[in-house]
């Protein structure tokens, strides 16, 4: 596409998605839908006040740091967005009211309230489309059908509301990677199936989209925001992580 095309990415704001690690050599390909926070300049930060441009309405905090040392601890592709999900939520469909939020828990984003159809069709053009490919081709290039680990995080406090939970390991229809993870919990995590959020909530999309119909083993993985907000956090997730990916496979294949 020529900057011609668009209406919201500058030529130098790069693409709307990537690919980290496209060499990596494990049947196994991560997702980072909510990887940035980046906005446009061309949507002038959408209205948001600057003390939210940078809070979990905007990102997955810490999600994709993990993300990375995920793909590279296992060797595995990751997909990941590079615009903030108040843009375009890359884990919601087109159809979605909230694919483009007017409103992000407390935050209000006025830049994407009493959105035009051709405004809102250039958000699906511009950030989900380019993703969706992305992610498709990636998908398509492996040789042996890879299993599907979307990564995100979620907040400790939800309007008000403080949340126990350190992990959730959520699913879809499909419900074999998740349920063979959490039989990997380590002792004293707080690990729980579809929780903070479930099925019901409209946030399996990518796994609906393009682990399902493939037929490929699917887990999106939530992590409280305030365990993977430095470093340490970070590495330590990394480990539990991939541990409970690897012994969650290798128990499989021993089936
Ligand atoms: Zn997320």
């Amino acid at each position: 596409m020529t900057s011609k095309d668009h209406t919201i990415l500058a030529d130098d704001d790069g693409p709307a998605a990537e690919v980290i690690h496209p060499r990596g050599t494990a049947p196994m390909c991560l997702v980072c839908e909510h990887a940035s926070a980046f906005i446009p300049a061309k949507l002038m930060d959408l209205g948001v006040a600057p003390e939210h441009r940078h809070s979990h309405a905007a990102w997955d905090i810490g999600g994709r740091a993990l993300a990375v040392a995920l793909s590279e601890k296992l060797d595995a592709p990751l997909v990941a967005s590079r615009v903030s999900r108040l843009v375009y939520d890359c884990n919601r469909p087109p159809s979605a009211p909230d694919a483009v939020p007017p409103r992000s828990e407390v935050v209000d984003v006025p830049g994407n309230q009493n959105l035009s159809d051709a405004a809102r069709a250039a958000r699906v053009a511009e950030v989900y489309e380019p993703f969706r490919t992305l992610l498709k081709t990636t998908l398509d290039s492996f040789k042996t059908p890879p299993i599907l680990v979307t990564i995100h995080s979620f907040t400790p406090i939800w309007f008000g509301q403080p949340r126990e939970v350190e992990l959730g390991l959520l699913h879809d229809s499909d419900d074999r990677l998740a349920r063979a993870m959490m039989s990997k919990r380590p002792d004293g995590l707080d690990a729980r199936l579809n929780a903070p959020y479930s099925v019901t909530d409209g946030v399996t999309h990518t796994l609906r989209e393009h682990a399902i119909p493939r037929g490929l083993q699917n887990v999106m993985i939530e992590v409280r925001n305030d365990l993977i907000s430095d470093a340490n956090g970070v590495a330590r997730f990394a480990d539990i992580l991939s541990t409970m990916l690897t012994s969650a496979l290798a128990t499989q294949e021993a089936t």
